[in-house]
Order: C-alpha cells, then sequence, then structure tokens
C-alpha cells in the first residue's frame, strides 16, 4: 500500500474483508476470545502466535485502525490508545524510566508539560525542557549521558511554534537516542515526520482524526528505521530478555520494526490497560476517512481568517503558521507545504477585556477547551484553562492574558468571517 495517495489510504488502508466479510471494519466488542486448546492459547502468551485473548491488551478493531494510521505515517507498526496523554507516556515508557532522562522542547500541549514536569518526575524521570528555537549547540548541550528520548510536537498547541524536525532528529541521532514527535495538529495529511527523520510519532486522535469531537483516542506509530541494538546498553527492555514473557528479547523475536510496538503493547498495555474502545476506534476510523479533505477546508478558512484578522483595526496580532513574516512561516513552508492546521491565536488592542467580549458576541464559534473538530471553536486561556495563572505568569508561558485561540472548524467561509466581523463590532 505504501505507493498508493493519502486519499487512498485514509479509505482503504488496515482492513480488508475477505469473501463475504463486513464491508465496513466490525466493532469487535468482545473482551475476550475463545480458543479450542490450552496450547492454542499459551503461544500468544508466550508471543510465538499471533492473535487476542484479552481486549485490555490488544483488539481486532484497534488493530485494524492502527494499521490503518501506521500506512499514513508511513510506519512500521503502530497501536492506539485510549488517549493522546496515554500515548506520549506509554511512547516514552516504554524507553524511559525511573533514573532516566529526555530532552523535550518547551513548546508543547499543558497536558503533555505536566506528564513530564510533574507525574514523571515523580516517577524518577528527569526532563530537560530547551526552546524550540534554539541553536544547535544549546540542543546538543541538553543531552546526558542517561538520556533516552527527545520530544516535541510538529505545531504545538497552543503556541503555534513548527518544530525543526531534521534540527531535532540530527541532535538525537548524534547522542543514539530517538526522536518522538506528537503529530497531532498536522495530521500525517500535512506532515509525515518519519521523512524528516523522527523515530516515533505520536497523536491525540481526539483531535483532526475524529474531527466531530466524538470520541477521545491516541495512537503511536514506530517508524521501523531507529536500529535499537546499535545502543543496547541505552535500551535493555528492547535488547535484552523480558522475564515476564519467558525472556523474549524484543528486538530478536520481532526486529527493529516490530520490537518497540509489541514490547509497548505486550508489556505497558498490558500492565496500564490503557486501550482504545473497539466503538471508539470505529469512529476514529470514521473520521480518517474524511481526514484529506477536512483539513483542506480547516487549513483554507484558517489561511482566509488570518489574513481577514491580520487587516482588522482592532486586531494587535495573529500568529499562523501559514501567513507570510510568521516566524514560522519557512519552517512550515519546509515540513508543511501543502497546509498546516486550522488552528490560529490573536489578540485584541483591548487585551484581556476585548477578548472577553469578543467571545461572548461569537454566534458560531463556541466557547470550548476543545480543538481541531468540524464546529468552530474557541477559548480565552487566561480566563479558563491557565486562569490560575498572573498576568506576568501567563506572559512567560507565552500565552499573554489578551491570547484568543481559535479553531476553524468545517463551516463556510464567509459566514465565519462575517460572525467574526460583528463580534469585532462590539468590541
Ligand atoms: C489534546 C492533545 C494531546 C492530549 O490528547 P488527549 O486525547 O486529550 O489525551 C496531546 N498532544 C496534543 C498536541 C494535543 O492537542
Amino acid at each position: 500500500m505504501n505507493n498508493l495517495h493519502t486519499e487512498t489510504l485514509c479509505i482503504q488502508a488496515g482492513y480488508t474483508p475477505g469473501n463475504g466479510e463486513p464491508r465496513q471494519i466490525p466493532i469487535v466488542q468482545s473482551t475476550t476470545f475463545r480458543y479450542d486448546t490450552l496450547e492454542d492459547m499459551g503461544k500468544l502468551f508466550d508471543l510465538e502466535a499471533d492473535g487476542y485473548f484479552y481486549s485490555r491488551l490488544a483488539n481486532p478493531t484497534c488493530d485494524a485502525v492502527a494499521a490503518k494510521i501506521c500506512a499514513l505515517e508511513g510506519g512500521s507498526a503502530a497501536m492506539l490508545t485510549s488517549s493522546g496523554q496515554a500515548a506520549t507516556f506509554l511512547a516514552v515508557f516504554n524507553i524511559a524510566s525511573s533514573g532516566d532522562h529526555i530532552v523535550a522542547s518547551s513548546a508543547i500541549y499543558g497536558g503533555s508539560f505536566n506528564l513530564f514536569s510533574v507525574t514523571m518526575k515523580k516517577m524518577g524521570l528527569e526532563t530537560t525542557f530547551i526552546d524550540p528555537d534554539c541553536t544547535e549547540e544549546e540542543l546538543n548541550a541538553a543531552f546526558r549521558p542517561n538520556t533516552k528520548a527527545v520530544f516535541g510536537e510538529t505545531i504545538a498547541n497552543p503556541a503555534l511554534t513548527v518544530l525543526d524536525i531534521e534540527k531535532f532528529a540530527k541532535a538525537a541521532h548524534a547522542h543514539g537516542v530517538p526522536l518522538i514527535v506528537d503529530n497531532t495538529f498536522a495530521t500525517p495529511v500535512n506532515c509525515r515526520p518519519f521523512q524528516w527523520g523522527a523515530d516515533i510519532v505520536t497523536h491525540s486522535t481526539t483531535k483532526y482524526m475524529d474531527g466531530h469531537a466524538s470520541a477521545i483516542g491516541g495512537a503511536i506509530v514506530d517508524s521501523g528505521k531507529f536500529d535499537w541494538t546499535r545502543y543496547a546498553d541505552k535500551f535493555p527492555g528492547l535488547c535484552t530478555p523480558d522475564d515476564s514473557y519467558h525472556g523474549v528479547t524484543y528486538t530478536q523475536r520481532f526486529g527493529i520494526g516490530g520490537a518497540f510496538i509489541t514490547k509497548c503493547t505486550a508489556q505497558l498495555m498490558r500492565d496500564f490497560g490503557c486501550i482504545q474502545s473497539p466503538q471508539s476506534a470505529y469512529l476514529l476510523n470514521l473520521g480518517l476517512e474524511s481526514l484529506p479533505f477536512r483539513m483542506k477546508q480547516h487549513c483554507a478558512n484558517a489561511q482566509a481568517i488570518a489574513r481577514y484578522l491580520q487587516g482588522h483595526e482592532k486586531v494587535k496580532w495573529v500568529n499562523y503558521c501559514g501567513l507570510e513574516g510568521n516566524k514560522y512561516y519557512d519552517l512550515a513552508q519546509k515540513y508543511m507545504p501543502g497546509g498546516s492546521c486550522g488552528v490560529i491565536s490573536f489578540g485584541l488592542h483591548g487585551g484581556r477585556k476585548a477578548a472577553e467580549v469578543f467571545m461572548k458576541h461569537l454566534r458560531l464559534g463556541s466557547i470550548e477547551t476543545h480543538v481541531a473538530d468540524s464546529r468552530t471553536c474557541c477559548l480565552h486561556p487566561a480566563s479558563t484553562t491557565h486562569r490560575q495563572m498572573t498576568d506576568a505568569e501567563l506572559d512567560a508561558a507565552g500565552v499573554g492574558a489578551d491570547l484568543i485561540r481559535l479553531s476553524c472548524g468545517l463551516e463556510n467561509t464567509q459566514d465565519l468571517i462575517a460572525d467574526i466581523a460583528q463580534a469585532l463590532e462590539n468590541v
């Protein structure tokens, strides 16, 4: 399927029904699976045969949808998780644990920032956060002997910075560790991080992939290109026997392309149980079918609205990497020539107060913490998600008190601009 285009993969990849079988991916709503003999089932527990035994670890519906996302990213293996947060956690924890260290871009999703800076820290895993616009020297200086991975976001939520994937991949590989990229905002329609050297991709499928605000979910994809065995001392979990599976060594049994996801499923999914429900995977798959067409409209709306806001007298600033003159325009053109995402941010001259008035008067755009679904929605972080912070703290976090985040939906462009225009008249 590798030579097929994205639109075709979104429809056809991951599931090919046999003669007389359901055309649409069946929802296998079963916790467990029946076997004829103990020997049959025993082989599954030794990872000697392919198959399912308990949906806490793996389920056929989830696997079919994961295979589609794997094809879209051009990876070697993939798995679904119950949320984007679970995907981030498992992807990192699969290769780094207590006593280890990771390097992460400081411009990442707030949930990921908390996960690294608070929860994983409590687990003994330290993170050094680094400005994504740093020099190569600064980036290289962040590594330690116990560094196990580098993490960044293609387009950061909500800062909207664009990651220089090649720069980050080069530094990671120079230190013998993989680059993990959260590709949620760009989606594989607009960017395929593996082409630029990333080794593992994660997703919050809750966003554009689902696209209808209907199901929480996540995904992890392995490029199959990082040779764990070259740095076997850094990655003992992949390169030495796993006692909880009768001494299987993942890289030996499943190869460079299969080790990461097999270990993550067999070990971490078994122990944490944060798998996506088959129902949610089914909904996610419906979203994936139309993803390329929806991304076009999200991006077109964002581009038109960003331009409109930029020319409006009441607007102080607009941040969208698709705008010429934006700090990240060149990086966006390099990594996402066909479009970036539908999320923009901007501030009004009247600051915090004006933002509140503007949002109150929007009719089509609704107030939500969500982004990336078919309905336009907006958020004023200073009075909601970040309301515990002072104005000075907000500035330091790059989320000024005036910042409005607008997620452009799939509505008609002129209708959205008219709605924004009337809301601005009230400011
Ligand atoms: C929302 C989001 C997450 C977390 O995903 P959930 O599905 O909400 O757990 C991670 N990364 C990015 C970029 C996100 O936007």
